[in-house]
């Protein structure tokens, strides 16, 4: 033990228990929180070997942060690799202030460690300058407003490196050593109780957060009973929730890629995690106060589409979806969401099992005029035609060619006599009572066919049937008919033409389903495919999801029109589409984007063409298919 002045011990004492005290004071609030919300529905820590894995990858190795952000991403890591190696010798360097240092740097084992750590806190030193400079001179607008209190905490970060790497050149037991130890010391006690009170409490609770996250991608948990309305108030705030919201270190990612907010509308999922966050600090998670309207915005509620970009991107394992859904299962169920064409969607859904209001019969005429065979049960597959096939004209168009595929293929296939809604557009925007009707009528319809494997040309149809039926006990085979195509893709004649087709991922089948090479397989059965600035998991929405294709003309810039734009820039003379949905929205966006705008073809008329079928039309004229 060497010797240390009495008065040295006295102010670390008083100092570091004041320090300490605030540390564990806002952290004890914090945890208050997260702990007594309300345990959520459905939530289970299974899949043990695959969270491990996530939290190697996300937080040891932060290799998320750095696939996102290549140059900030590594900035980032090498501040947190920093921080690791840094723990020690923060302890060593209070035990030294006590007399008590474990480290001796004139041991083998000791020096080592030095210059180890000595090596991070240079690299730290320069990656937090670095991070510094591009927030407070570049200033990306996704970290706006300008952020004083993380200007402390980089000059904090700084000065502690600065000062371990001091003293390498200052001789210990000199008046300078000294000063050099109290400034080292003051910026540890003064960073400490910082941690809680900001956005570097993810610091903290990030690894728990990414451990914990649900079992999948935008997973909507199921409500306890008819009287759980969703997220009203702080008494419906539930742990996976509360938890993120606090973690929230915003960055910005969620801001950066979101449709909504990049085409001027109220729309920020980082204002969604922090409005959640400042809701739990000013009422709690008891309070009976409403959430939308004292700190999150209906109008921005409503305004997402659900591709879920900022859920893919969040480095700290924020789930966006569920937050969001569940704000608005609040407001429908609580009667606080009155929109007009809201209201009609869901009258439709409900009156006519569908959610354009047509009447069941225009469905049947369509499947008599295109002789598409019925379900019988000797068939191998059950096709699903969707609102979007069963009635939108070009969704008809997407079905006829896929029909006409699948019979050149030699694939059995045939439709239901009676088909609803899949519910995707009110499980979207909240309605789990119109949401539950329908999963359940067609749950039976499909138990009655005898229908065991199904295939869609509707990514939102294939993921609601897939997942979010399984709430009412279905566990239906489901594919999209990319997955189809591209197993069958031998056997689809090549036609090789020097056609450049630019492929644009919808958001429900590569973010939600992980589906990114097959469509891509099937357009190279005929054509070169190119891949526009944000695609695969960083593709932009086409701006339908989430019920917003029937919530009325979206206001200001069009999400539809800015992809389109995008497509159109590649200079392709054809848009590769695989969603109904999609295909819908750019068929006027790509108008109105370009005077001479690129032909808009889905991948199953990309397929027929294999055999010739060029106008994708394969059975009647287009008037004896009904469509006009
Ligand atoms: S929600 Fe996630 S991505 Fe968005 S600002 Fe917060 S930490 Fe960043
Ligand atoms: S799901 Fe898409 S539209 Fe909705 S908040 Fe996230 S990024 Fe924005």
């Amino acid at each position: 033990m060497q010797s240390v002045p009495i008065a040295q011990i006295a102010v670390l004492v008083v100092a570091g228990g004041l320090s300490l005290s605030l540390f564990l004071a806002r952290l004890w609030k914090i945890l208050f929180q997260i702990r007594h919300a309300r345990a959520e529905p459905g939530y289970f820590i299974g899949h043990i070997g695959a969270r491990i894995g996530t939290f190697v990858w996300e937080v040891a190795l932060q290799a998320k942060v750095i696939r996102g952000r290549p140059a900030v991403g590594l900035a980032h890591a090498l501040v947190f690799w920093g921080f690791c190696a840094f723990a020690v010798v923060t302890l060593n360097h209070f035990a030294g202030g006590f007399g008590i240092p474990f480290l001796d740097r004139d041991s083998l084992a000791g020096s080592t460690y030095y210059w180890f750590a000595f090596f991070w806190a240079l690299l730290v030193a320069v990656a937090i300058a670095g991070l510094t400079f591009r927030r407070f001179v570049l200033r990306p607008k996704w970290l706006e407003p300008i952020s004083y209190e993380s200007g402390l905490i980089a000059f904090l970060i700084f000065t502690l490196m600065a000062t371990f790497a001091a003293t390498a050149w200052i001789d210990e037991g000199t008046a300078m050593w000294r000063v050099n130890w109290w400034l080292h010391t003051a910026a540890l006690l003064v960073f400490l109780p910082l941690i809680p009170n900001t956005k570097h409490l993810h610091l903290l609770l990030s690894p728990f957060t990414i451990f914990l996250k649900r079992s999948k991608f935008a997973q909507i948990p199921p409500l306890s009973g008819d009287e759980d309305f969703g997220l009203v108030s702080g008494k419906d705030v539930t742990q996976p929730v509360a938890l993120q919201a606090f973690s929230c270190v915003e960055c910005g990612r969620c801001m950066e890629h979101c449709p909504a907010n990049n085409t001027g509308k109220e729309l920020n999922p980082k204002l969604i995690a922090l409005g959640m966050r400042s809701y739990l600090n000013e009422y709690g998670v008891g309070s009976e106060s409403p959430i939308v309207g004292a700190t999150i915005s209906q109008q921005a509620l409503f305004q997402c589409t659900t591709c879920g970009a900022c859920e893919y991107v969040c480095p700290v394992g924020i789930e966006h979806m569920p937050m969001i859904i569940g704000l608005r299962r609040g407001e429908v169920n609580t009667g606080r969401w009155e929109d007009e064409h809201g209201t009609k969607l869901f009258l439709n859904l409900e009156r006519n099992g569908n959610a354009m209001g047509f009447s069941a019969s225009e469905r049947e005429k369509f499947i008599a005029r295109q002789q598409l065979p019925v379900f019988d049960g000797s068939q191998e597959y059950c096709l699903w035609l969707g609102c979007m096939g069963a009635y939108d004209p070009q969704g008809r168009e997407i079905v006829s060619a896929f029909a006409e595929v699948m019979g050149r293929l030699g694939t059995s296939f045939g439709v239901l006599r009676k088909e609803r809604c899949t519910g995707d557009p009110a499980r979207r925007l909240g309605n789990d009572l119109v949401f539950g009707q329908l999963a359940e009528a067609n749950i039976a319809s499909l138990k009655q066919s005898g229908a065991k494997k199904l295939v869609s040309i509707c990514p939102h149809c294939v993921r609601t049937i897939a997942e979010d039926w399984r709430e009412f006990g279905a566990d239906v085979e489901i594919e999209h008919h990319s997955e189809f195509l591209a197993r069958h893709r031998d056997r689809i004649p090549h036609s090789g033409s020097n056609e450049r087709v630019v492929f644009h991922d919808p958001c429900y089948l590569g973010r939600y389903r992980g589906v990114y090479d097959e469509p891509r397989q099937v357009i190279a059965t005929w054509a070169k495919v190119v891949d526009p600035p944000r695609a695969r998991e960083r593709s932009f929405c086409c701006g339908a999801g989430g019920g917003l294709a029937f919530l009325g003309e979206e206001k200001g810039q069009r999400v539809s029109q800015t992809r389109a734009r995008e497509l159109a820039a590649t200079g392709a003379g054809v848009v590769g589409v695989a969603c109904p949905f999609c295909n819908s929205m750019f068929r006027d966006a790509l108008q109105s984007v370009s005077p001479n705008p690129p032909q808009l073809l889905d991948i199953a008329q990309i397929a027929a063409r294999g055999w010739g079928i060029a106008d994708a039309t394969p059975r009647g004229s287009p008037a004896d298919r009904g469509i006009v």
